[in-house]
């Protein structure tokens, strides 16, 4: 079983969540979201990396004192096989997991595999990203958006008040955007973007 991903990186920042961390952009979504900041990814047929499970996991447990992995995309349900397997092999090895999608928490408990892959998660942030209800909190893109602690384990990280941020950065020949964007922050990515090279 393979993954199609847009990115995969690490980072410990605390952009996107709470210690040293595996970022997964999962590849493709059907949704088209105003101000989607991976929408050229989404609309290539083919992923930027098509790696196995087993080659991600390798290198997500080679990270020293790596923490846990913060998966978006792109939607990531709609490698929802590949997900499972994933998000099991990370899970047995102890690390937390939160994902980001754009589906709402009550369309995926409606289905037995998306039911179980929420059975590994920590943290789902739900809900596609609507420009209008942009209000600029941390750790989510718009208001609609909902944070639903899956565990307790990063109960007291989200309780914290904090500001959004993101990192916009040269990563050998590539631009690099990591953590959400405010409306400054898309304007500033999406003229880079012209320039090309972005990653
Ligand atoms: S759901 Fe997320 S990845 Fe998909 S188009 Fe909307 S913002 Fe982009």
């Amino acid at each position: 079983m393979r993954i199609g991903l847009d990115r995969i990186l690490c980072d410990d920042s605390g952009l996107l969540g709470p210690g040293r961390r595996m970022e997964l952009w999962f590849h493709g979504c059907q949704r088209n979201c105003p101000g989607c900041i991976t929408k050229e990814h989404n609309h290539q047929p083919e992923p930027m990396l098509s790696l196995s499970v087993q080659a991600v996991y390798d290198a997500i447990q080679n990270e020293p004192e790596i923490e846990g992995i913060t998966i978006s995309g792109g939607e990531p349900f709609l490698q929802s096989e590949a997900l499972l397997q994933l998000a099991a092999l990370v899970y047995k090895r102890g690390l937390g997991i939160i994902l980001y999608s754009g589906y709402l928490y009550e369309e995926l408990c409606s289905s037995p595999q998306f039911r179980e892959i929420l059975s590994y998660l920590d943290v789902l942030i739900d809900g596609p990203y609507l420009w209008e209800r942009d209000d600029g909190r941390a750790y989510r893109g718009s208001s609609n958006q909902r944070l639903h602690h899956l565990t307790d384990r990063y109960q007291s990280f989200y309780q914290k008040d904090r500001v959004r941020e993101c990192r916009i950065e040269q990563q050998g020949s590539y631009l690099t955007l990591t953590g959400i964007p405010d409306a400054a922050s898309r304007e500033i990515w999406k003229h880079l973007k012209q320039g090309g090279n972005i990653k």
